[in-house]
């Protein structure tokens, strides 16, 4: 089933879970349609929690070529996810060894004129004069980083300067002119929903154990490529939704009510979770505990629990649970770390843990995150572990 889960998620059909083409709609649809045939309740009429933002998106063309050489989108370059719409050629100023390397040539390098030209960055050895031509590279017309690996995110704004990332290789010193182009489409007030259904407790009914995921994902930059977010987080929504289906199966009826809500916007910024904090179903006092799990699709090396440190009773019962069935590899405790959407939680006095897994593929926010290399390798390991803790917290 998680299989599935993840293979649909992370298809070209949900366009990346992003905010083109409605890519979180239709993802949010298929989560929704998932509670349904496990038989969650939902706390209003629907399992929707719509809320809205500002985000800025790249449906149209986005293009970069060096001479009569078009870089390869999504591979060979990205666009800096708060460029604003632009078309044109630009001259190329480099800012790398050869023209940094020494004062002298830093200094030449600096007095030239950059507003109407692109400065291409390559750090690699002048750590100091990258950080000196800081103001300067901020007067160019645009940036191009040359990058080891390239990452993508997004922006809630569009700033006055354009950004590239490309690849290391894929730009020669020898070039000298760029022709770009990034039609971009800024949307104010986009609405976007978090997916919440519960299973209701035979005992406790008005308490709630929480899981949680983000669904979204980075979604499409221009019309050809898309960010399938197979780990990031299709794993965790495929944990959430087989929690889901075990709980709601008639033997498997829990004593506290509990909860399993997708977040929405999570990329943007944790929105979709402080939105829900600000705005919850049922009281936050309410809540024994919450595990919020995003990136779950490796886990040869274990994982990490983050919280650990402040939830040490909690923490130390979990590690014993895994010692005893020998389930994972290792359970790394992390303290507080604002990276996921348990941080609002949090910070509200939700008792709570993040767990992702570590080892395996290094893919992350880039087009290589994808269902076919995933390999899932401790997700019923992991599975049976959260039951086993969730027996745990439903017994203090
Ligand atoms: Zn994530």
């Amino acid at each position: 089933y998680a299989r599935q889960v993840v293979d649909t998620l992370a298809s070209p059909s949900m366009q990346g879970r992003g905010y083109v083409n409605e890519g979180d709609r239709t993802a949010a649809k298929y989560i929704a349609d998932e509670f349904k045939k496990a038989g969650l309740k939902s706390f209003k009429s629907t399992y929707y929690q719509k809320f809205s933002f500002a985000i800025n998106t790249f449906p149209g063309e986005v293009s970069l070529q060096a001479g009569s050489r078009k870089l390869v989108p999504g591979t060979e370059f990205l666009v800096g996810s708060s460029s604003g719409f632009i078309s044109g050629e630009y001259e190329l100023l480099w800012l790398d060894k050869s023209t940094a390397g020494d004062k002298k040539k830093l200094k030449k390098l600096l007095k030239q004129k950059n507003e109407q030209k692109i400065v291409v960055v390559d750090t690699a050895g002048i750590q100091d004069a990258f950080k000196k031509a800081q103001s300067w590279i901020g007067k160019a017309a645009g940036v191009i980083h040359i990058r080891e690996k390239l990452t993508w995110d997004m922006s809630q704004a569009i700033s006055k300067q354009f950004s590239f990332e490309v690849i290391r290789g894929a730009l020669a010193a020898s070039d000298k002119k760029a022709a770009v182009k990034i039609q971009c489409k800024y949307i104010p007030d986009y609405t976007s929903q978090n997916v919440i259904g519960y299973v209701e407790g035979s005992q406790h009914a008005d308490s709630f154990i929480v899981f949680t995921a983000h669904y979204d994902h980075l979604g499409k930059m221009g019309p050809d490529v898309y960010f399938p977010g197979a780990n990031d987080n299709a794993s965790g929504i495929a944990m959430l939704l087989s929690l889901a289906r075990h709980y709601a199966k008639p033997g498997n009826k829990p004593r506290y009510s509990i909860a399993f809500i997708a977040f929405s916007a999570e990329e943007v910024g944790l929105l979709g979770s402080q939105y829900f904090v600000s705005n919850p179903c049922f009281p936050l006092k309410r809540i024994k505990f919450l595990v919020n799990m995003d990136i779950l699709g490796t886990g040869d090396e274990g994982i990490t629990v983050v919280n650990a440190t402040v939830f040490d009773s909690q923490f130390k019962q979990l590690q014993k649970l895994n010692a005893q069935g020998s389930y994972l590899k290792e359970i790394k405790p992390r303290g507080k770390a604002a990276i996921s959407d348990h941080y609002f939680f949090t910070y509200n006095g939700v008792p709570s843990f993040f767990i992702y897994t570590l080892g395996g593929i290094k893919a992350y926010h880039d087009v290589y995150d994808k269902r076919e290399t995933l390999p899932l390798t401790e997700f019923e390991d992991l599975f049976i572990l959260l039951t086993e803790f969730t027996s745990y917290i439903e017994s203090y």
